[in-house]
């Protein structure tokens, strides 16, 4: 493990903190429903626990690209678009080819976050993200192994099939900032006619929805047009903002709950095997 590793936990942290404080503002002003501080305060310290396990994980997926020589099937170098002398190229350096890059992330996003749903073992463990009762931006964790579960099923795909050259690594970063972290803030601000496009909070509460109607929809991170495309888009009316969890286990309390989530009963299973319901 190289030894900046810490430095990048440190930034991390501080972003997470910081993006906490801004969108606590938010939620403040605009709450899609009253929440406890105690829950956000647990959701904090699990936040942390899964940012830590995130940057190992991240580590780890680069060590193992160079161990294995594994080089991208296409690479995305616009370092000379936004030198150009063109605007419009310049103008698409810094938008349109950052978002084709998370598109392909998002894609694959999408499949790893299906496989969650419809494999049991997966289910149980991404089940620790859906317990979440309280869903806020500090309350927004996943289950420690989330990150390395990625490394096989999504992130060394992903890196196999492309890569982006530096700057537009750090314009993505911003952008997937952005919408990312909107996306479980508790808050009743709505995208307009953007939502069609990108992830609103709203419809990313619908995913952690506790009620049937809801379940296994609205799978995409970054571009809700992914779940429209493929048949699981279920866009929320304007005063629809369903209580989240799940109603056979609680929101971890501590770190047996957090690291050890039951097995659903029976009766819940099919919500992690079957397909998505129709509309
Ligand atoms: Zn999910
Ligand atoms: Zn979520």
């Amino acid at each position: 493990m190289r030894p900046e590793v810490f430095g990048n936990v440190v930034g991390v942290f501080a972003t997470f903190v910081m993006w906490g404080l801004l969108l606590t503002i938010i939620e403040l002003k605009f709450a899609a429903e009253p929440q406890s501080m105690r829950s956000r305060v647990r959701g904090l310290f699990f936040s942390l626990l899964s940012l830590t396990a995130a940057v190992v994980a991240s580590e780890l997926t680069q060590w193992l690209m160079r161990l294995g020589d594994l080089r991208p099937l296409f690479s995305i170098d616009l370092a000379q678009t936004i030198h150009s002398p063109n605007p419009l190229i310049v103008a698409a350096g810094y938008t349109v080819a950052p978002l084709a890059g998370i598109l392909v992330y998002d894609v694959g996003y999408y499949g790893f976050h299906r496989l969650q749903h419809k494999v049991p073992f997966l289910w149980r463990l991404h089940s620790v993200h859906h317990s979440i009762e309280e869903l806020n931006f500090f309350n927004s964790y996943h289950h420690l192994s989330e990150n390395f579960l990625r490394i096989p099923l999504l992130t060394v795909p992903v890196n196999l099939l492309f890569a982006v050259s530096e700057p537009q690594v750090a314009i993505m970063a911003a952008m997937v900032g952005v919408v990312g972290q909107l996306a479980h803030a508790n808050t009743r601000l709505r995208f307009g006619p953007f939502k069609w496009l990108f992830v609103e909070p709203a419809f990313h509460r619908v995913h952690h929805s506790i009620e049937e109607r809801h379940w296994n929809r609205n799978f995409a991170f970054y571009f809700s047009f992914l779940d429209t495309l493929f048949g699981t888009a279920h866009h929320p009316g304007p005063d629809e903002y369903p209580k989240t969890g799940l109603d056979y286990v609680r929101e971890p309390r501590g770190m047996w709950s957090y690291l050890c989530p039951p097995p659903p009963p029976h009766a819940e299973a099919p919500r992690a095997v079957s397909p998505a319901p129709s509309r």
